[in-house]
């Protein structure tokens, strides 16, 4: 409650930033309504009493003027409300845009370990989800309780002026629903957090459910019930949940109603005993009726702007929380001391860890990469390549040891541009449903050059078959949208290839580049490599160890750690490790010939 006014400041600031113009226009809306409303009470005595007079002799023309008026104040009304609630659909859209793009913008620069936290997935969806609907709950709302408190102040002048009992009757009937309200308020929001993450999972199962990415896996496995029965589980739950929210707080709303029903009827009744008595006037006791009806309206209005306005301001919270850290997160990615050319990557006695593993996954790594050289990473699976790559390109931070870029740690050094200085394709590159020119151009998007891009799909065998596709390059690559195709996996990887060769960074990171091209073409690009990325860096990560028999060095990682590292004969000379992995693999690609034996 505390909090409130602040947070309503910061809601109403977030509406009139995404759409001043539009949230003029509607506040000035709300108050003709709110004037509108006014009339129609002070017009309806008028109305009353020259209705009176007209038994008493007066010609009934007496009438027409305060008709006109009602009729007047009840029209404006009318088509402001329309108008408003047809502008309020544009003002809605803007202003959740605005909301959701700096959701985005946070988190597109948080670290990339923060996705690995729960927490912080919690915190996005719900600064995702809100950010659509509650700033603008929050601006409705308060205009919402100005335009009641407006209306009421007007009815409320009448009532005072005609009959001041009823007044304070009246308001004292409503305490109860006030109280009601925001307790309702409150217990909505603490459920809708208590229910985040049982949410993002059921969110999830329909996602494999509906998504073409599983379609042909669930289908092959009969998964569909399995996963179904799964979904509908967490369904249940928070099914049940909801009619314990439900019946709590519509025992809330029947007690609160029940009283103000109470009141409200006592003020009657105290009302009619009044006009029996003579005490007041009959038009006078027909003006506080009709002021009662409308007022009581009012304070409905009141109590449920309040009570939106409270509730949002709770979301609002967790919005503004969220956004907060961007100054900071953006201060940081643009800060750092600029980065020179690469002459040498060095990991220095790196561990890291993962937030939801205590043991390390890697431990005391050592590992350099000079300007120029084609550097191996070779290991079995979970052996840590992946990891470690992610270290070196800047991805993630080690717990302990640093990463040096020509001898300076990455920490201090300009994030944005230590990653403009890297092309890194990931073994689970991404696929996007973007047309083919995209799916390469996303290497740097910022480098408008289909020369160079043609190139790059060239030296990356892809060229032949993008150019061959319906559309060219321009062909959307996916199904699920229209004049879309699909590509094979394997040339998915060339298309990846290329991005990566259009990327043009100095230092090159690719992660099991060729594990899903044939052999021939697997031996074709490791034998060109070097001629591939001529002056280039490149850090190749494989766990085929005759594919990287040509690079310079070569480190093999077990568990973590660097188990040893040198060229390949060297390593082949110690008959460790690399000797034994290596002759393991290769043996499996000679079959034993029908004289094997002899
Ligand atoms: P490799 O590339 O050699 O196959 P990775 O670097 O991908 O190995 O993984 C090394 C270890 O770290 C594995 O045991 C894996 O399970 C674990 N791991 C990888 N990514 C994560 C993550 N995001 N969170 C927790 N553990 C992870």
């Amino acid at each position: 409650m505390r909090k409130l006014p602040e947070t309503m400041v910061t809601g109403l600031r977030l509406v009139w930033r995404a759409a001043p113009r539009e949230m003029a226009l509607n506040a000035a809306l709300q108050l003709v309504v709110a004037l509108a409303v006014t009339g129609q009470v002070l017009a309806g005595k008028r109305l009353l009493d020259r209705l009176l007079t007209v038994g008493d002799g007066e010609s009934f023309g007496v009438v027409v003027g305060p008709l006109v008026l009602l009729s007047a104040a009840s029209a404006v009304a009318a088509i402001c409300t329309v108008v408003r609630i047809e502008q309020q659909r544009v003002l809605a859209e803007l202003v959740s845009r605005s909301a959701i793009t700096r959701v985005h913008e946070v988190s597109a620069a948080v670290d990339l370990l923060a996705f690995d936290s729960p927490a912080f997935h919690d915190r996005l969806e719900r600064a995702r989800v809100n950010a659509l609907s509650r700033p603008l709950q929050m601006g409705n709302g308060v205009l919402g309780v100005l335009s009641a408190l407006f209306t009421l102040a007007g009815i409320s002048l009448a009532l005072l002026l005609i009959e001041p009992l009823f007044f304070v009757l009246i308001l004292v009937a409503y305490v109860p629903v006030w109280l009601a309200t925001t307790r309702a308020s409150r217990v909505a929001y603490r459920f809708s957090v208590a229910q985040v993450e049982r949410d993002r999972r059921r969110l999830y199962l329909s996602l494999v459910l509906s998504r073409r990415d599983e379609a042909a896996e669930v289908r092959a496995f009969s998964l569909s019930g399995f996963l179904r029965r799964r979904h509908d589980a967490l369904y249940q739950e928070r099914i049940d949940d909801v009619r314990v929210l439900a019946t709590s707080r519509m025992r809330m709303g029947m007690v609160a109603g029940a009283v103000t029903v109470v009141l409200n009827g006592a003020a009657i009744a105290l009302l009619v005993w009044f006009v029996s008595n003579g005490t007041i006037g009959v038009a006078d006791a027909g003006a506080v009726a009709g002021a009662m009806v409308l007022l009581s309206g009012r304070l409905d209005a009141l109590a449920a702007s309040a009570g939106s306005v409270y509730e949002s301001s709770l979301f609002i919270e967790d919005f503004t929380s969220f956004v907060a850290d961007l100054p900071e997160l953006q201060r940081r990615a643009g800060s750092g001391a600029a980065v020179p050319p690469l002459q040498s990557l060095v990991a220095d006695h790196v561990t890291f860890s993962y937030p939801s593993r205590s043991e390390p996954v890697l431990r005391d790594v050592s590992v350099r990469v000079e300007q120029g050289q084609v550097v191996a990473l070779v290991g079995e699976n979970g052996s840590g390549k992946t990891t470690l790559a992610k270290l070196l390109a800047g991805l993630y931070d080690p717990s302990d040891g640093t990463v040096q870029w020509n001898g300076v740690p990455l920490v201090d050094l300009d994030r944005t541009a230590v990653r403009d200085n890297v092309g890194i394709i990931f073994q689970d590159f991404v696929r996007y449903t973007l047309s083919a020119y995209d799916n390469i151009a996303v290497g740097r998007h910022e480098r408008n050059d289909p020369a160079a891009l043609r190139e790059a799909a060239e030296r990356a065998s892809a060229d032949s078959f993008l150019a061959a596709l319906e559309n060219g390059y321009d062909t959307l690559l996916g199904t699920e949208y229209s004049y879309g195709t699909e590509l094979s996996i394997g040339q998915w990887q060339r298309v990846a290839l290329a991005r990566a060769f259009f990327r043009d960074a100095p230092l090159l990171i690719l992660d099991e580049p060729t594990a899903a091209l044939d052999p021939r073409t697997e031996a074709e690009f490791f034998d060109r490599i070097r001629q591939l990325y001529r002056d280039r860096t490149v850090l190749l990560i494989s766990h085929r160890f005759s594919t990287v028999r040509n690079a310079d060095h070569i480190y093999v990682l077990e568990h973590g750690q660097v188990a040893e590292h040198g060229t390949h004969d060297e390593l082949m000379r110690r008959q460790g490790k690399y000797a034994e992995l290596f002759l393991l693999q290769a043996a499996g690609f000679i079959e034993p010939g029908p004289d094997a034996s002899s």
